[in-house]
């Protein structure tokens, strides 16, 4: 796969192992056939931005691990704690505790990202960087969420080299808070950057499936 050795070229130019850097392939608006065929080439872990559209694909495919990457209102955390192994857009304390009472009912430990804006118009969600130690320290204390590390979304340039003091942020944040938390950071046209600056998930739609939906 193309994007496979985009990102050793990435890693390579950091002097980092390709295998430190989780591929998640965003299925967004992609049939279960495309979804196939990159499953096939050994794509397993996927991302989905609506909970909808994600439990019909989560029927019909298995062997796989679905990451949540969109918005996730809380009322339809229910749904999300069933279907994702990993929520990446936890954006706020009352998510977090809709997830963990969903979580527990279930008897499941929720693994979750803590989003993060880390540009001002990239998107409208996300905690903002101050709050962000704070909040995290009030998850923590959810007993069915396990906080895995940060996501943020770098605002669209026509230069991806543009984006690398956004992800460079998230990272400074990441280790001022905690070293071994992970960052999920790089999409199509900026990823590259992201590896550069620490990404340890990339979630990557148009670059695998092509075309722009
Ligand atoms: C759609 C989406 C992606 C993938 O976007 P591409 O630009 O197609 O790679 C990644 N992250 C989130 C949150 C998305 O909604």
């Amino acid at each position: 796969m193309a994007i496979r050795k985009r990102i050793a070229d990435a890693c390579a130019r950091a002097r980092r192992d390709p295998s430190t850097v989780k591929l998640i392939a965003v299925t967004k608006n992609r049939s279960i056939e495309e979804i196939r065929e990159v499953a096939l080439a050994g794509v397993l872990e996927l991302g989905e931005n609506r909970v909808q559209e994600a439990a019909v694909k989560h029927k019909e495919l298995s062997n796989i691990k679905w990451h949540m990457v969109g918005h996730l209102q809380t009322n339809k955390a229910k749904e999300a704690v069933k279907i994702f192994d990993l929520i990446h857009s936890v954006d706020s304390l009352r998510l977090a505790n809709e997830i963990n009472k969903e979580a527990q009912k279930l008897g499941k430990i929720q693994d979750i990202l803590l989003e993060v804006k880390i540009s001002p118009e990239a998107t409208k969600f996300g905690l903002r960087t101050e709050e962000t130690a704070e909040v995290m320290g009030k998850v923590s204390g959810l007993k069915n969420i396990k906080i895995n590390g940060l996501m943020g979304i770098a605002p669209l340039v026509s230069n991806p080299e543009e984006t690398r003091p956004y992800f460079a942020l998230l990272r400074n944040l990441r280790d001022k808070i905690d070293s071994r938390l992970i960052l999920s950071m790089g999409m199509t046209d900026d990823f590259e950057v992201a590896i550069e600056e620490g990404a340890d998930m990339v979630r990557i739609g148009r670059a695998i499936f092509g075309g722009l939906r």
